[in-house]
């Protein structure tokens, strides 16, 4: 039997895709200006090869053009153009891209910054305009051509006057309704910011003529002047020479991006090209956001495909004991979807995860070892996230994460790590000792410190209240098992204490007696105490829990 052909209902299928493969209207104008920074590639690529054609790169640009008065947005470009046959193929078959083909046939002359591939981008115009007006010279031709649509009704071919190459897209904006605003695609302070946002980092010029206050010659006056202007910075930081690059450029990358409002800590610059190929800059901030321990605060980095933001904030890229670390990465080799918004679970970036996650910790780590002060900053912002990273999904991330942290030690109060800890601790010592109370000042007054103090050991004292969950979590820390201070057995104890402790209770039987009466239902025993120096009386807890961490039990809500 002879096979059929699929029969698409066209129109139903370009309205369908008109309006749910986008979720946002402002992203009409990305795909606008990387179709015409494609063309303009397609020119730059032919010119490799071809000796008639000359490619100076001052002749090639993007020009955006709002008109209010008769509602248009205009894009123009120097790019290749289309003849009339690829303005029917091009734009008149759902689906069809010019580009990913171009691609295909000058694989060999490294088409790879070529951004379209699904031939869908171009009819986003139609979210914001209700007729669109493609006028197209190609490149070696004399002859102009014009198509025209109003979307699902179809599109027209027609010839016409074009005095230059390239291409002309005029788009008539729909007018506003009630749910729904278009005039803002007419403002040319919102079309800056979206061709900001999106395109900063196309290779040619994006031109807008702006209105800008300049003093009028020979006079203190100012006067309003229309400027065209270039829009975006075109070479991404991240493309540069480590070099070649100041602290400065890093920390103005940052502001302008607005990872946030203060300065960055340390940044570091990846340019990986192994298994995986990507650039990133990842940035540790100096301060935690306002709202950062709130579940308001949204982890992520931007994410860009070729120099093109497809995502703000994209969550996957970091793990969440490091959702404090602002930046963005950048890789060809991401599988986009249809709509160039979401990647659903890729492999690659699965492994561009993977792989900045272990970036982020080689920073820390090398920041602990060499920038001391550095890292205590870091670490008042955000190492409480990382004790959090520790406890939870059942400690899976212990093991990663445990190097990092740094806890009050009761030597000269500073801050220690569990490596310093352990590799400075006397031979006879068995255990990681820790203390947990409220405060510094309150744990200074704990019965149970001083035994353990006066053997010359080290203490944690913990004061947060996630501390003893991780310390929990973690166990024990190159063989040391933690033990708290208010814990029944220290490993201190002679058994001449020992000895001492049995007497005693035996001799004040009556004593014992009556004071557990009296503490009936709080206490669950009272008994000699072999670990007391000059306090009379210490509380102290038998089980899993101590005191402190019931304490933050009990005041959660269930
Ligand atoms: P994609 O960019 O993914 O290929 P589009 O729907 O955005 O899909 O564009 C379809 C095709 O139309 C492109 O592949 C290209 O061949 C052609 N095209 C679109 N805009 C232009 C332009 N400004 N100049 C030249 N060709 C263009
Ligand atoms: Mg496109």
């Amino acid at each position: 039997m002879a096979k059929k052909q699929f029969k698409a209902e066209s129109k139903r299928l370009l309205e369908m895709m008109i309006n749910s493969i986008y979720t946002q209207k402002e992203i009409f104008l990305r795909e606008l200006i990387s179709n015409a920074s494609d063309a303009i590639d397609k020119i730059y690529y032919k010119a490799l090869t071809d000796d008639n054609l000359v490619f100076n790169k001052e002749d090639y640009y993007i020009k955006v053009t709002p008109d209010k008065e008769s509602r248009t947005l205009t894009i123009t470009d120097t790019g290749i153009g289309m003849t009339a046959e690829e303005l029917e193929n091009n734009l008149g078959v759902i689906a069809k891209s010019g580009s990913l083909a171009f691609k295909q046939e000058n694989e060999a002359k490294d088409g790879h910054n070529i951004i379209g591939q699904f031939g869908v981008g171009f009819y986003s115009a139609f979210m914001v305009a209700d007729e669109v007006i493609v006028t197209s010279r190609a490149l070696g031709s004399d002859e102009a051509y014009r198509w025209v649509s109003r979307g699902a009704d179809g599109y027209t071919v027609t010839p016409a006057e074009k005095d230059s190459v390239g291409t002309e897209i005029v788009m008539k904006i729909k007018a506003n309704t009630e749910d729904e605003q278009y005039d803002e695609y007419l403002e040319p302070y919102r079309l800056r910011a979206i061709i900001k946002k999106y395109s900063d980092f196309i290779r040619y010029p994006i031109k807008m003529d702006m209105k800008t206050s300049k003093p009028k010659e020979g006079s203190d006056e100012f006067e309003e002047v229309v400027e065209e202007q270039t829009i975006n910075s075109m070479v991404p930081i991240w493309r540069r020479n480590k070099n070649e690059l100041t602290e400065e450029d890093y920390a103005s990358f940052y502001a302008e991006k607005r990872y946030g409002f203060d300065k960055p800590l340390k940044h570091l610059h990846v340019s990986a090209d192994g298994a995986v190929v990507y650039n990133a800059i990842l940035y540790i901030p100096e301060s935690a956001p306002f709202n950062y321990y709130t579940k308001e605060y949204e982890k992520g980095l931007e994410l860009y495909s070729n120099g093109v933001l497809i995502m703000d904030k994209c969550a996957d890229l970091l793990p969440d004991y490091f959702s404090f670390v602002k930046g963005m990465v950048d890789s060809e080799d991401l599988s986009l979807n249809i709509s160039r918004e979401l990647l659903q679970h890729d492999r690659q970036l699965k492994l561009i995860a993977k792989n900045i996650k272990n970036k982020i910790k080689g920073m820390l780590q090398s920041m602990l070892k060499d920038e001391r002060d550095k890292y205590e900053t870091f670490y008042k912002a955000f190492g409480r996230q990382l004790k959090f990273g520790v406890y939870n999904d059942y400690g899976m991330n212990k093991a990663e994460l445990q190097d990092l942290l740094l806890f009050t030690s009761s030597k000269e109060k500073k801050l220690v790590s569990l490596d310093e800890y352990v590799s400075r601790m006397p031979e006879d010592q068995k255990y990681i000792y820790y203390a947990a109370g409220e405060s510094i000042a309150r744990i200074e007054k704990l019965p149970q410190i001083e035994l353990v103090l006066d053997k010359g050991y080290e203490i944690l004292y913990l004061t947060d209240d996630i501390d003893e969950f991780a310390i929990k979590m973690i166990m024990n820390y190159k063989e040391k098992e933690f033990k708290s201070v208010s814990s029944g057995d220290l490993g201190i104890e002679s058994e001449a204490d020992d000895k001492n402790a049995d007497n005693e209770e035996k001799e004040n039987k009556e004593l014992f007696e009556s004071m557990q009466k009296l503490l009936d239902g709080k206490v669950k025993a009272v008994k000699a105490s072999k670990r007391l120096k000059s306090h009379p009386v210490c509380l102290s807890a038998e089980g899993e829990l101590s005191i402190e961490m019931e304490k933050i039990l009990k005041a959660m809500p269930d």
